[in-house]
């Protein structure tokens, strides 16, 4: 069986506080029911879906309940793995790029911002104007995003308007970008 995931990546928060947000963020988590704290359990890891998990979707998703949560802390590039589009679309002038030198274009970048020397700039190679890798528009797939704090939900079902807006709330109101992945 394969899994899915859906990745709600923080743009907005910065390394220095993403250890504590994320903290406050699995507090909210367990306040709501939404995972249930285990002593087992790490939060690094996954935290187990709890009773309230039905408030994070639209109202009447029924079916099992989902597997849980976890967090990623620290630099790390989000990617859609499966769900890779053919090509990656510049926001400003339209031009395609297919996606194996979409990759090659950012590799760079990405190891640059990972090892804390460089800035999430993906530049076109069309009109030159550079993006932040969540910028890059995916036709037919998922985008990708650089963030210090990423929320992944395992096996879950689509996350509601409502609990994206609660969510983004209590990641002090930070922009999010959110990746459906296929593993
Ligand atoms: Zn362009």
């Amino acid at each position: 069986m394969s899994d899915s995931q859906i990745v709600v990546v923080d743009l907005d928060v910065s390394a220095a506080d993403a250890p504590a947000v994320a903290e406050r963020v699995r507090q909210w988590l367990l306040d709501e029911q939404i995972i249930v704290d285990e002593a087992e359990s790490d939060w690094r890891d996954v935290d187990r879906a709890g009773p309230g998990w039905r408030a994070t979707t639209e109202p009447g998703v029924g079916g099992a309940s989902p597997d849980g949560i976890g967090a990623t802390v620290g630099p790390h590039v989000h990617l859609p793995a499966e769900n890779i589009g053919s090509s990656a679309r510049c926001p400003v002038c339209g031009a395609l790029v297919d996606s194996g030198a979409w990759v090659e274009l950012a590799s760079p970048v990405f190891t640059e911002w990972i090892e804390g020397s460089g800035v999430d700039r993906v530049p076109c190679p069309s009109c030159g104007a550079g993006h932040r890798t969540h910028g890059w528009l995916w036709d037919d797939g998922e985008p990708w995003a650089l963030g210090f704090l990423g929320l992944t939900f395992w096996n879950w079902p689509e996350l509601s308007d409502d609990f994206l807006a609660r969510l983004r709330h209590n990641l002090d109101g930070h922009e999010t970008c959110v990746i459906n992945v296929h593993l």
